[in-house]
């Protein structure tokens, strides 16, 4: 059993009440263990710890080399227990091994960028009037409340822990309730480089208990989130109140669009993998497939043809390709979705059940699922469903495919599969997305911006972009002629 607790103030905590929610192994339903469920007095703890190690300068006024220097060490102990991390999360979210791994990878290298880049040059000077000198500085925002989803536990949580405190801040941070276990490893690494007392917390449990008190205390100075569209618009109103920089990463319902003239075995190829990696629960999946009509049977034929073939199973089986979803009540979800789906007139093309063969039958299984004779009003093609499910449309030429690919609330990710690279650059261009891809789907890296337009989002994570979301910027007008202005006769 996993031994989990929060860690507040540089201590390992259990709930002040004692409470615990049990966490559970996706491909089995088993219990791997009990989690603090954390309260508002333990949040509060862990608000004012993060304060204090701010004004008392523990982080913030080191210098950016020896911030770096933590945070390299960190990226170390990361690849020294990648074994480790990569079984933890694949037990926790239920994802195939190979995906956990590249996920840990990725962990380690995005801590490495943030400490190389936070002791690049940056800020800027400008040429004003004498007397005067004008310069902008950055700083850190203070405390940062940091609250992730469960589809990439460890992934979605060094994504803002990393730049966050590159940029000098402390940190309140929740995993999500469902996906602790990488996290809590990721705070014994914290306390084993020695960060400072109080600079990093983490507080387990629900959202509307740990979260809320998050985006609503007046001494947390900003929230970062990602997660869903609809807790995002609850969190940007409660830290409203507190006037609180806010940064969200949202959901998405992102088009993949296939022209003829695409090379076909790399378009379904990476159809495939837009849609079913990660289990569809990935929020820049591409969800929605759009094909040119000439192309249409053939596509669905063979996309078909190979979801089919993907081998489902538990994380652990080398063999898997596709492993359960994350809980019970998210399979619930999906399976529901799948059910709106035939009512509203759609053909299920393949898939559509819940699987509960042999070893499979206490996890929560889905099989690829396909459906077809869509139209854009249509639930399924509008709603994020986070799951193995995709919807094929059809479009007639580049307008079409332009207005449908655009034809929804979202704006995260989308891609182009066309051997005209004028027309790919043509139509990514008129994609109202943060995240795109000619001829590919899904690769993405720390040193490139993460984040979507309209309801998917605000702000951006990764990159240069990602580290600014953390700092404040300073105006500074020095007097290099320390004399009386004179505006005032007297
Ligand atoms: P969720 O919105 O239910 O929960 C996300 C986090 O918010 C959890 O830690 C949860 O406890 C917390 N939370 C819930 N209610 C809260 C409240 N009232 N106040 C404060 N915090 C609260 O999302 P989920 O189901 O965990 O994750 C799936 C969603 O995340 C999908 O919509 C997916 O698209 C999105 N996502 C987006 C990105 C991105 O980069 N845009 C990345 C990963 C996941």
């Amino acid at each position: 059993m996993v031994n989990l607790k929060m860690f507040i103030d540089g201590e390992w905590k259990d709930a002040e009440n004692q409470e615990t929610r049990p966490v559970i192994n996706p491909a089995n339903g088993e219990v791997i263990s009990y989690a603090p469920e954390g309260t508002t007095a333990d949040t509060r703890k862990a608000i004012y710890a993060a304060r204090r190690a701010f004004e008392e300068g523990v982080w913030s006024g080191i210098s950016a080399q020896e911030r770096a220097s933590y945070l390299l060490k960190i990226a170390d102990k990361i690849d020294e227990y990648a074994d480790e991390l990569t079984e933890l999360e694949t037990m926790d979210n239920g994802k195939p091994l190979r995906e956990a791994g590249f996920d840990v990878g990725d962990a380690a290298a995005c801590f490495r960028y943030y400490a190389g880049l936070i002791t690049k040059p940056d800020g800027q000077t400008y040429h004003v009037a004498d007397p005067m000198q004008a310069m902008v500085v950055r700083e850190p925002i203070g405390v940062c409340g940091l609250i992730v989803p469960w589809n990439y536990p460890l992934l979605m949580s060094v994504w803002k822990i990393a730049p966050a405190l590159a940029a000098g801040n402390t940190i309140v941070f929740k995993p999500s309730e469902v996906t602790p276990v990488t996290p809590k490893k990721l705070f014994e690494i914290f306390e084993e480089v020695g960060l400072p007392k109080g600079v990093a917390n983490m507080v387990m449990g629900a959202g509307a208990i740990v979260g809320n008190e998050i985006a609503s205390h007046p001494e947390v100075d900003m929230i970062s989130f990602t997660g869903g569209t609809k807790t995002g618009k609850h969190i940007m109103k409660t830290a409203a109140d507190t006037m609180k920089k806010v940064s969200l990463e949202l959901g998405g319902k992102s088009p993949n669009i296939i022209f003829a003239d695409a090379d076909f075995e790399t378009a379904v190829d990476y159809a495939l993998f837009g849609i079913f990696a990660g289990s569809g629960q990935v929020c820049s999946a591409g969800s929605r497939i759009l094909v040119e009509e000439s192309i249409y049977e053939k596509f669905v034929d063979r996309f078909v043809e190979r979801a089919n073939q993907i081998k489902v199973g538990p994380g652990d089986d080398p063999a898997t390709e596709m492993g359960p979803l994350v809980s019970k009540e998210h399979l619930e979800k999906v399976l529901s979705y799948i059910e709106l789906g035939r009512q509203e007139g759609a053909t299920v093309a393949c898939g559509g059940n819940r699987i509960v063969k042999n070893n499979l039958k206490n996890g929560y299984f889905v099989e690829p699922t396909v459906f077809v004779d869509v139209n854009q009003e249509m639930k399924i093609v509008q709603e994020e469903i986070f799951g193995p499910v995709v919807v094929i449309q059809k479009f007639k030429d580049e307008a079409e495919a332009i207005k449908l690919a655009n034809g929804t609330v979202y704006g995260l990710a989308g891609g182009v599969f066309t051997n005209n690279g004028a027309k790919g650059l043509r139509v990514i261009k008129k994609l109202r997305a943060g995240i795109t891809w000619v001829n590919s789907y899904h690769p993405t890296y720390n040193e490139a911006p993460w984040g979507g337009y309209k309801q998917s989002g605000i702000g951006r994570s990764l990159g240069t972009f990602g580290l600014e979301e953390f700092q404040e910027i300073k105006q500074i007008n020095i007097n290099l002629q320390v004399e009386p202005i004179g505006w005032f006769s007297n």
